[in-house]
């Protein structure tokens, strides 16, 4: 694969390409690679992409998986990361249907803010944010991965398996055809996270497709209107959705999570994207006191 690394197992299909676990010859380090697919007609590796992954080499927090170095020859990318042993998918996986600690739950999701809040003070998004992306080390330590990919290569609509992208974590105005995109989006995807953690792994809102996605989310938080929601009828790709719901009690859908975390959670999960509490607004609140 590279003369500077031995490559040793694949882990994993990732959004943007195949990730390997790889030792480096020099130092004996463990890393991942992940080998960047470009489309087959491309020109290589876009200039602007090239760019801005190596912006992201600068962007360093224990809560965000370290991109060590940016290998580009032969019209291939190759990213070399931090490895991290599990990520939180897996993690679910492996309790088997055992409760998570709401300790833990606490303690990951605390953690998933503070990587959010640095990028997001670096005007970085990561706009595809998901229990997969989120990776865990032997020490405990939780970090953000993919940071920053999809404004290097577009939006994830398929997958490298040609999988269609997950909509669980998608907020509904994205949903609606948003197309600007600021933080806020991250936020209602941590929220989903943070559910999905206090229900030990049980998604909030595994919707099929998008109108089915849209419908969940508003079976829960109520029914979008010109009050609560002011131009939303204006969004590209917006249809009501009939009969009206009421917001429902939120607590009925995370029961395990204590009366603060709910409060937090219904601050994170408001489908006006700008009324939803920002990453580091969320970090002061009294959950995590
Ligand atoms: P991703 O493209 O980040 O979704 O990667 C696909 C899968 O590869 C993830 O679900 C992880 O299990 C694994 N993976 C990605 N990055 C790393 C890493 N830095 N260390 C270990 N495993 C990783």
């Amino acid at each position: 694969m590279s003369a500077k690394f031995e490559r040793l197992e694949k882990i994993g299909e990732g959004t943007y390409g195949t990730v390997y676990k790889a030792r480096n010859r020099d130092t004996q380090a463990i890393v991942a690679l992940k080998r960047v697919r470009l489309d087959e007609d491309d020109e290589g590796v876009p200039s602007s992409a090239l760019r801005e992954i190596c912006l992201l080499k600068e962007l360093r927090h224990v809560n965000i998986v370290r991109l060590h170095d940016v290998l580009h020859s032969d019209k291939k990318l190759t990213l070399v990361f931090e490895f991290c042993e599990q990520d939180l998918k897996k993690y679910f996986d492996s309790l088997n249907g055992e409760a998570m600690d709401q300790n833990t739950v606490k303690s990951f999701f605390k953690q998933l803010l503070r990587g959010l809040a640095f990028c997001h003070e670096h005007n970085v998004l990561h706009r595809d944010l998901k229990p997969q992306n989120l990776l865990i080390n032997k020490a405990g330590e939780l970090k953000l991965a993919d940071f920053g990919l999809a404004r290097a290569f577009g939006i994830p609509v398929r997958c490298y398996s040609s999988e269609v992208v997950t909509l669980w974590y998608r907020p509904p105005d994205v949903l609606f055809g948003a197309k600007i995109y600021n933080t806020s989006i991250d936020v209602w995807s941590a929220g989903c996270i943070f559910a999905e953690m206090a229900n030990s792994g049980r998604p909030l809102f595994p919707g099929n497709d998008v109108d089915d996605q849209l419908r969940r989310i508003f079976k829960l938080l109520g029914s979008p209107t010109d009050e609560n929601w002011p131009g939303v009828a204006k969004f590209p790709e917006f249809k009501p959705f009939g009969p009206f719901n009421p917001c429902n009690d939120i607590s009925s859908a995370v029961p395990k999570l204590n009366s603060k975390g709910v409060d937090l959670l219904v601050q994170l999960l408001v489908c006006n994207p700008s009324l939803r509490l920002s990453s580091s607004d969320a970090l002061s609140h009294s959950y995590f006191d």
